[in-house]
């Protein structure tokens, strides 16, 4: 009996011991991002250092885990001869993972300190720097290179790479209809520079001339101070705009090219919504509840898809406006949508829009653009939205370089991506046109882009060691293209899918285009509430927040006065 008891006493305390390892090793975990804030603030100065802190992360967190595999390997039957606890097992190699996942995380938190300690050093402490290399851009294209860049020629300290900015994020285009529908978040279609990069620096500005006669990239920073960078190699992917000069009247419509658009955008649309609801006036009703998208490629298909799903999810909190009354319109001018695609991906582009009850004008050049109208051979439409993707021209900056240009404004440059002109000059992406091995021009897609960022740094690399560059080939994988409500087409390398299939290709294909981990946890985070929710109605309008502050502001101001 006294035994009976005393067993039970000592299971109780071998219980309460589990217990509280337990909870020591949760707690620990909770603990870790403080922890690890902490030594990011401290820094690791040196080696000796970083393995001591190491060689105690392994110790304290890998210890549980090696004894159990030994017992486990070695003496297979020991949790017999435990017999004050029969579940000690269990519990031990549940607390053992907790403490190794933990283990994991610290070690690499503590080489991430570690590595960005030392890049700082070697930074501040750079040597005579023999040859400077400055990326004109940082998008799609620009950010690639400078990463190939830091990765072929960050650690040498002959070197100085710079990345040079509009904006200190990089904006993956193809999440842009998302982030302006709310199924995604819209910061969660950019990805902010500098953690993407170790030695290279970055200076968010504009670009203003790069004088090649001067070998110098002249920037004007957000504190409007102007800076003269000197470079021996420039990489211009600067990108292209939406073309306003081929439609008259082009400025009453939208653009649809950078994340303040799609902003713009979708708080407009919400707005027409909200005026539609209430508004009597069948004209004016009308107006509101139409849409036009002018441009059947890429960019206007896909916003058409995703803008014709995103009203259909919402038209239910509005019980004023019936679906019959919704009116969109695309208008292409060429023969067919989707002209940079095959066939294939156009007529499902086309069934899909008709069967949401778009009309698309097909082989109708707009004649012109009005304050919410549109014009064309055989009539007119009126629309409060007006979307403009009909062309791009290259950027005005890298159209405004001396060097050799096509007649459209781009860089003309050599298969290897270096200007035809100045061999100190590399261009590539939308502002560049770069013959393909059948002598035509890539196109101006993404792929490309991030393809030609390769090529180039590698070229860039190979030309500061005197070596000969090599051209850039590159073929096509495919295209894909999606329209909103998990529909897709996609024709990869001959294999043509549509439905959810291509739209789940799709996505995971630009996920795995996010440079870093973070920003795809945020994205994958997004789609998965997405899922099961409808998109978020919230209208920000700056201009009228501007005027409120104004107004306090004012009313304040006389107040004290
Ligand atoms: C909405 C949208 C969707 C798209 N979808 C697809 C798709 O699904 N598939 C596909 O293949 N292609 C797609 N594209 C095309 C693709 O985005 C471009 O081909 C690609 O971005 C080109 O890369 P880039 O580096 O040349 O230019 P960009 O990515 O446009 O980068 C140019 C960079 O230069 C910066 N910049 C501009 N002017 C200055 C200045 N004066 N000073 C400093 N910085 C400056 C800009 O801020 C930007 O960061 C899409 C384009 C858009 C607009």
């Amino acid at each position: 009996m006294d035994q009976g008891i005393g067993h039970q006493r000592l299971t109780l305390i071998v219980d309460v011991v589990l217990a509280l390892l337990s909870i020591a090793a949760l707690m620990s975990l909770a603990r870790i991002r403080r922890r690890h804030r902490r030594m990011a603030q401290r820094g690791i100065a040196s080696r000796s250092d970083l393995w001591s802190r190491i060689a105690f992360a392994v110790v304290l967190d890998f210890t549980l885990l090696i004894v159990l595999i030994y017992l486990a390997l070695v003496v297979p039957a020991w949790p017999a001869t435990v017999p004050i606890q029969p579940a000690i097992e269990i519990w031990l190699w549940a607390v053992a993972a907790v403490l190794s996942f933990m283990g994991v995380l610290e070690v690499l938190f503590i080489a991430h300190v570690y590595r960005q300690a030392q890049d700082a050093k070697f930074l501040a402490h750079r040597s005579e720097i023999a040859t400077r290399v400055v990326v004109v851009g940082g998008g799609i294209g620009g950010l690639a290179a400078a990463r190939h860049l830091d990765r072929l020629l960050g650690g040498r300290r002959d070197v100085e790479i710079t990345l040079v900015n509009r904006d200190n994020f990089f904006l993956l285009s193809p999440l842009l209809f998302e982030a302006c529908s709310g199924v995604l978040e819209l910061r969660h279609c950019a990805q902010p520079i500098r953690p993407c990069l170790r030695r290279v620096r970055f200076i968010e500005a504009t670009a203003q001339e790069i004088d090649v006669a001067r070998r110098i990239v002249r920037v004007v920073g957000p504190d409007s101070a102007l800076r003269e960078l000197p470079y021996d190699h420039v990489v211009i992917a600067l990108g292209a705009a939406t073309n306003l000069s081929l439609i008259p009247g082009s400025e009453h419509a939208r653009t649809f090219k950078t994340v303040a658009d799609a902003l713009l955008l979708r708080d407009h649309v919400i707005e027409q919504l909200e005026r539609a609801d209430v508004e009597a006036d069948v004209n004016r009703r009308r107006r509101l509840l139409t849409i036009t998208v002018i441009g059947g490629g890429l960019v206007g298909v896909e916003l058409l898809g995703e803008l014709t799903a995103f009203v259909d999810d919402e038209l239910r909190y509005y019980p004023g406006i019936r679906r019959d009354e919704l009116r969109f319109h695309l208008f292409e001018a060429g023969n067919r949508l989707l002209p940079e695609s095959k066939p294939f991906l156009a007529e499902y582009a086309e069934r899909l829009l008709r069967r949401r009850g778009a009309e698309l004008h097909v082989g109708t050049p707009v004649q012109e653009i009005g304050p919410a109208c549109v014009r064309w051979a055989g009539g007119q439409v009126e629309s409060q939205t007006i979307v403009l993707a009909a062309g791009i021209v290259p950027n005005t900056v890298a159209a405004a370089t001396n060097v050799a240009r096509d007649r459209r404004g781009r860089i003309m440059t050599e298969p290897t991506l270096r200007s035809t002109s100045d061999p100190r000059v590399w261009a590539f992406g939308d502002c560049a046109s770069t013959p393909s091995p059948e002598g035509t021009p890539y196109p101006a897609l993404a792929q490309h882009a991030v393809r030609a960022a390769r090529v180039v740094a590698r070229n860039v690399a190979a030309a500061i060691d005197g070596q000969p560059p090599k051209p850039f080939v590159y073929e096509p994988l495919g295209m894909m293209a999606a329209f909103g409500h998990t529909r897709a087409a996609c024709d990869v390398r001959g294999i043509k899918l549509t439905g959810f299939i291509a739209w789940w290709m799709r996505r995971t294909y630009y996920l795995f285009q996010m440079p870093r981990w973070d920003t795809r946890f945020r994205i994958a985070l997004d789609w998965t509430v997405s899922l099961l929710t409808r998109p978020d109605l919230t209208k920000i309008d700056l201009a009228e927040e501007r005027e409120l502050e104004q107004r306090n502001q004012a009313a304040n101001g006389s107040r004290v006065a």
